[in-house]
């Protein structure tokens, strides 16, 4: 196994391992369900993390780090993940999301059952309990029905070295709010006119404390728990019961909730201080959330692409969704390794989009079968090869390794032919200094073929260049005694023209312009790339014509490809080009 270079999270589960701090933890039943904590099993995962979701989008890059981190540190540590969609807002949780985001983690590499369980869960299994929880601090006499205006709420919560003022309907008694909060359940009030709030302190330094609402009155139709509920849950007091009842141990999220961590630990410690949950308690731990340049992120701005559309859907390969950078070419892999690279830490940062592509390339380049392609074809007529070969029609075999680091992976075979495609920048009518490819007078060599002698070219009325003219040097192929008598500096990729297969291949650029799309006021719309997408014919090798949708190649020079999942097939090829071979962008 490869060693992970140690972290505060790894620290901070190693010390709890060997401290023992989750061993008398019992599991099972199902979450949610009062009996639920007493009733179960010792716990057999010794620690346990989720990645929370709230379904109202696709999964992209930021989520894959958080998918990699959670899942990857309870397979590393032995424990278990569990996938937990927050759908407690009473928003219509949308199936297609639901349905992608369970593809995303799957295909990023992980699974949400383990130890015989399936840990997929939904918060809003867990509303009786939140309301029963509700119920016993009102009765603590830390929690009261506060029916303040939001504009009154608001002004009277003070700000930053103001402390707050406090509600009017603070010093009720239980009593009287147990049976405010009822109403409010019965649906006696209308949204908006009041909402539970905890009762902390209206003067602390830490502004999410003084007085939290966790309640709401809402009247939505929820997808899973329909018009039971015209009160919903704060997501602040939500989740650390969420965490608690499916036995979390460690709650890793971003550093935003840093400063709700206090209100966690003291939802979680006055329910257990009331018997409705038990000890040993989940803990949060906050770590710096991955921003990459070029990109956006929030799920509202990607929404917005895609229906606006800027885009070509939300699996669009210039997108930072997983379903984008699937279809881009992006391997599990890949995206594995930029989450493990890009660390855990507690200071915020941005990593260049080139890490991206840094680490497809680290993990294509021993595993991509080789191809050549020509993106940009100009012919080239070998005006000799009769002579050389004794027919114009011969095809002359030629082939070449499918991946140059591994022999046993075999060869690829293609013919050579009287005429071929090359890329029309390796020929130069008047070279420049330092051009070794294709010019009057000049030799190259045609890759895993022979030296040739450049004659001229060919051009249209306008003075296009539509054929380059060479002759084949005889006896210098590729791989005979005879290649290197003649020494040549240029090496030219090419594609039989008889056996050459047409493809379309899409070029992508970045979407946005500046590295950072929607910091400091900017509008992400207004930076837009309107060239970040370029689509060209080329014609590729003929082993390529059985291409089938997901299969990648480096395309020898020109990068790593992908045959598109949704547009290619064999007889109709499309690729992606994931990346170029080096970076093409400054830093
Ligand atoms: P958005 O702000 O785009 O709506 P979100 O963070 O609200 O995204 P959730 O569905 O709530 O989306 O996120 C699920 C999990 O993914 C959360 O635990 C969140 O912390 C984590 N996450 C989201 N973005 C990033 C990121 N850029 N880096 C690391 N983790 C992230
Ligand atoms: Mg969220
Ligand atoms: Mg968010």
């Amino acid at each position: 196994a490869d060693h992970k270079p140690s972290n505060f999270l790894r620290q901070i589960i190693e010390r709890d391992l060997s401290q023992g701090t989750y061993a008398s933890r019992r599991f099972g039943g199902s979450p949610g369900d009062a009996a639920h904590h007493a009733a179960g099993q010792p716990d057999p995962a010794r620690i346990r993390t989720r990645f929370p979701p709230e379904p109202n989008g696709y999964l992209h890059i930021g989520h894959a780090k958080s998918i990699c981190l959670n899942f990857g540190l309870a397979r590393e540590y032995g424990g278990a993940c569990h996938l937990r969609f927050d759908d407690t807002n009473p928003e219509k949780e949308e199936q297609e999301y639901v349905d992608s985001i369970r593809d995303s983690v799957q295909w990023l590499g992980f699974d949400w059952h383990s130890f015989g369980d399936d840990n997929l869960y939904h918060a809003s299994n867990y509303f009786d309990f939140m309301y029963r929880g509700a119920e016993a601090l009102i009765g603590a006499g830390l929690a009261y029905v506060d029916e303040q205006t939001a504009e009154e709420m608001r002004a009277n919560r003070g700000d930053f070295g103001h402390p707050g003022v406090d509600s009017p309907f603070r010093g009720r008694t239980p009593e009287e709010n147990l049976a405010r909060f009822r109403e409010m359940r019965d649906g006696k009030h209308p949204d908006g006119s009041m909402v539970l709030r905890a009762k902390i302190d209206m003067a602390s330094p830490n502004i999410n404390l003084r007085d939290p609402a966790i309640y709401r009155i809402r009247r939505a139709t929820h997808h899973n728990t329909g018009d039971t509920w015209c009160i919903y849950p704060m997501y602040t007091y939500a989740h650390p019961i969420e965490d608690a009842l499916e036995n979390i141990t460690h709650s890793i999220c971003t550093l935003e909730f840093e400063d709700q961590r206090p209100f966690y630990d003291w939802v979680l410690d006055h329910l257990c201080e009331l018997g409705l949950l038990s000890q040993p308690r989940p803990h949060q731990y906050e770590f710096a959330r991955l921003n990459l340049t070029y990109i956006v992120t929030s799920k509202r701005k990607l929404r917005q692409l895609v229906a606006d559309k800027h885009v070509d859907g939300w699996d669009d390969p210039r997108l930072p969704t997983i379903v984008g950078l699937r279809r881009r070419g992006y391997t599990p892999e890949s995206l594995q390794l930029l989450a493990e690279r890009s660390g855990v830490s507690k200071a915020g940062g941005w990593l260049d989009y080139s890490s991206l592509e840094i680490a497809l390339r680290d993990d294509l380049d021993a595993k991509a079968p080789r191809a050549s392609a020509v993106l940009d074809p100009v012919k080239l007529k070998l005006t000799n090869f009769a002579e050389v070969f004794g027919s114009e029609s011969h095809q002359e075999p030629a082939h070449a390794p499918v991946h140059p680091a591994h022999p046993e992976r075999g060869h690829r075979d293609f013919v050579l032919t009287n005429e071929v495609w090359i890329e029309r920048e390796d020929f130069l009518e008047v070279p420049v200094k330092g051009y070794h490819r294709l010019y009057p007078g000049n030799k190259a060599r045609l890759k895993y073929g022979y030296v040739i002698e450049c004659t001229g070219c060919e051009k249209d009325a306008d003075g296009r260049i539509t054929a380059v003219l060479a002759t084949v040097v005889p006896d210098t192929k590729s791989g005979t005694p005879g290649a290197d008598a003649v020494k040549v500096k240029g090496v030219i990729t090419w594609v039989s023209v008889a056996t050459g297969v047409p493809a379309e291949v899409r070029l992508f650029d970045r979407l946005f312009t500046v590295p950072q799309p929607d910091a400091g006021g900017t509008d992400f719309l207004t930076v837009l790339n309107p060239d970040s997408k370029k689509v060209v014919q080329a014609v590729v090798e003929s082993p390529l014509a059985q291409a089938q949708g997901d299969d990648k190649f480096q395309f020898e020079r020109h990068g790593y490809f992908v045959a598109d999942r949704h547009d290619s097939q064999p007889g109709k090829l499309v690729f992606n080009r994931t990346t170029t071979l080096k970076d093409t962008w400054a830093a």
